[in-house]
């Protein structure tokens, strides 16, 4: 199978498994497992921050991120589109009783920072306190400019707000911008990182800030049941994948514009950010098309603008057969 649905379907690699086979590994609940403990001193490291905890999921990075920013009754500005606003079943509001404030992102996925001062909360007992700023890098596989985040630090600073990146492909843009994550991360107090999508793990999240609130953070992960025991075998593949898996995101993202450009020949408006391809269908192409490539052992989804996401498990010669698939589709319509 060739699936394009997205880069959360890597499966581990030989290499990778076998670096979890030989983890050593202790109880983490007891702080006692050493690759556990090596991946969060590892991600304090390539972030700059100076502590990091290692969760199962991105999701529940978002959700203990909020939750030790946040308290009831206070709130976060963050994206109408953004995952930890939209894709997150409402985890923040449900467990935590933190009230979302989301605004809509620009075209390049940043929120401009008029639109969120004007949704900052004066201190009035109508209103919920509003506590953070939460912004996505990648968003849709936009990059966020650099030049951006340093701005919406020092507004966050000026306005006494906490800045959250959720960081879930924050090494795709570090990758496309040819930057450290360091240079990145120093414009924010706490970022999440997924080692589950294009990184190639198969479990896995980092959230990564100062020793404090990551020592709050602990407490939170506890509580939500994120609390893992002989984790190390999860944490090994963790470290395979930040030691030998992010320089190589860049050819997703060559995959990705050839993909795209591809397309594009076949006659589709196409529009492709770092390893992500957004074709648009007419209406009618959507369900053949997507029965035609499962036809094929290719898996896309089925959808107006259908997303089509690179990864380390497709080569240019899958894209291949995925383009051939395509033109015999048009051919046949
Ligand atoms: C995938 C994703 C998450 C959630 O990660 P899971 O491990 O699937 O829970 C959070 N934020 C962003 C931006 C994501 O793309």
């Amino acid at each position: 199978m060739i699936d394009l649905r997205s880069d959360t379907v890597t499966r581990p690699s030989p290499a990778m498994l076998s670096a979890m086979v030989s983890a050593r590994t202790g109880d983490d609940v007891y702080g006692d497992d050493p690759t556990v403990n090596a991946l969060e001193a590892e991600a304090a490291r390539l972030s700059g921050k100076a502590a990091a905890l290692f969760l199962p999921t991105g999701t529940q990075a978002n959700l203990v991120a909020l939750l030790t920013h946040c308290e009831r009754g206070e709130e976060y500005i963050v994206g109408q589109q953004a995952h930890n606003y939209k894709y997150e079943a409402g985890g923040a509001a449900v467990l935590g009783s933190i009230q979302p404030q989301p605004i809509e992102a620009a075209e390049d996925g940043t929120l401009p920072l008029a639109k969120v001062a004007a949704c900052i909360k004066p201190d009035d007992i109508h209103f919920a306190r509003t506590r953070l700023l939460s912004l996505e890098n990648t968003i849709g596989g936009k990059v966020l400019p650099v030049d951006y985040l340093a701005e919406a630090y020092r507004f966050t600073r000026e306005h006494q707000l906490a800045l959250h990146i959720d960081g879930a492909r924050i090494f795709n843009a570090a990758v496309a911008l040819e930057l450290e994550l360091s240079a990145l991360s120093r414009y924010c107090d706490t970022l999440t990182i997924c080692l589950s999508k294009g990184l190639g793990a198969p479990v896995g999240s980092l959230l990564c800030g100062d020793e404090a609130y990551i020592q709050r953070a602990r407490r939170w992960r506890k509580m939500t049941g994120g609390g893992m025991r002989q984790a190390g075998i999860l944490a090994a593949a963790g470290l395979y994948a930040l030691e030998n898996n992010v320089m190589r995101l860049q050819e997703d993202h060559d995959n990705a514009r050839w993909l795209a450009e591809q397309l594009g020949t076949l006659g589709l408006t196409v529009t492709q950010h770092t390893n992500m391809v957004f074709a648009q269908l007419p209406a009618e192409q959507v369900a053949p098309l997507k029965a035609w490539m499962q036809a094929h052992n290719i898996l896309i989804p089925a959808a107006p603008v259908t997303r089509l996401v690179t990864h380390l498990d497709v080569d240019r010669a899958a894209l291949t057969q995925v383009i051939n698939q395509w033109r015999a589709f048009l051919a046949a319509q």
